[in-house]
């Protein structure tokens, strides 16, 4: 299993990481060990500043490579709402010295996400949020993404082929911020709960 996740695919999300929205879709891959399948995300030594970056997240159904964006949506089978944990002080240094991400993003249980839902018609103006300790710090739906969900996975499965079980996290929008041990992130589809991690 692998994890394509997409950098900067909402346009105020791109504004508040002082970048402009990208030309072509920048995707960037974690390992399967980041998978954070216990809900229980440890807080990293090597960083000063973890923080959450809430997306809608998409389960790869078959094996795929150069798919068509008209085809594609026959390639995902389930959605939910997942957690991008980045090392954002790591991040920032590397960008700097134009050195790559891997280690801020990647590293163990940067990726969780929540229960696998169907895909409803008409998913993309549904909204999706994410809840720091019981207030809600991000929302939005898929409409506002700059690249829509067909486009990522035609473009992603060009690089990396697709194969059963792969997750698509799909870009954050604005709002990320900072979490501390102790802090719970709530994660939901609409009203409903996905699911919940523990900062520890
Ligand atoms: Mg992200």
């Amino acid at each position: 299993m692998k994890i394509i996740c997409v950098a900067r695919n909402y346009p105020l999300h791109a504004k508040e990481m002082g970048s402009e929205p990208p030309s072509q879709p920048l995707f960037f891959l974690k390992p399967s060990t980041a998978w954070a399948a216990s809900g229980e995300i440890p807080y990293p030594l090597f960083t000063q500043q973890l923080e959450y970056e809430g997306e809608l997240v998409f389960r790869i159904a078959k094996s795929g490579k150069s798919i068509s964006p008209s085809d594609a949506m026959g390639w995902v089978d389930a959605l939910t709402v997942g957690i991008d944990f980045t090392a954002r002080d790591l991040q920032a240094k590397f960008k700097k010295e134009g050195l790559p991400w891997d280690m801020a993003k990647g590293f163990d249980n940067s990726a969780w996400w929540g229960a696998w839902l169907p895909i409803p018609p008409g998913w993309e103006a549904l909204p999706f949020s994410l809840q720091k300790n019981g207030k809600t710090v991000q929302k939005g739906t898929g409409k506002e993404m700059i690249f829509p969900l067909p486009r990522l996975l035609s473009e992603a499965s060009q690089y990396f082929s697709l194969e059963p079980g792969d997750v698509l996290f799909t870009g954050t929008p604005a709002g990320v911020g900072p979490i501390s041990r102790g802090d719970i992130l709530k994660a939901f589809w609409g009203e409903q709960v996905v699911g919940e991690v523990r900062i520890i």
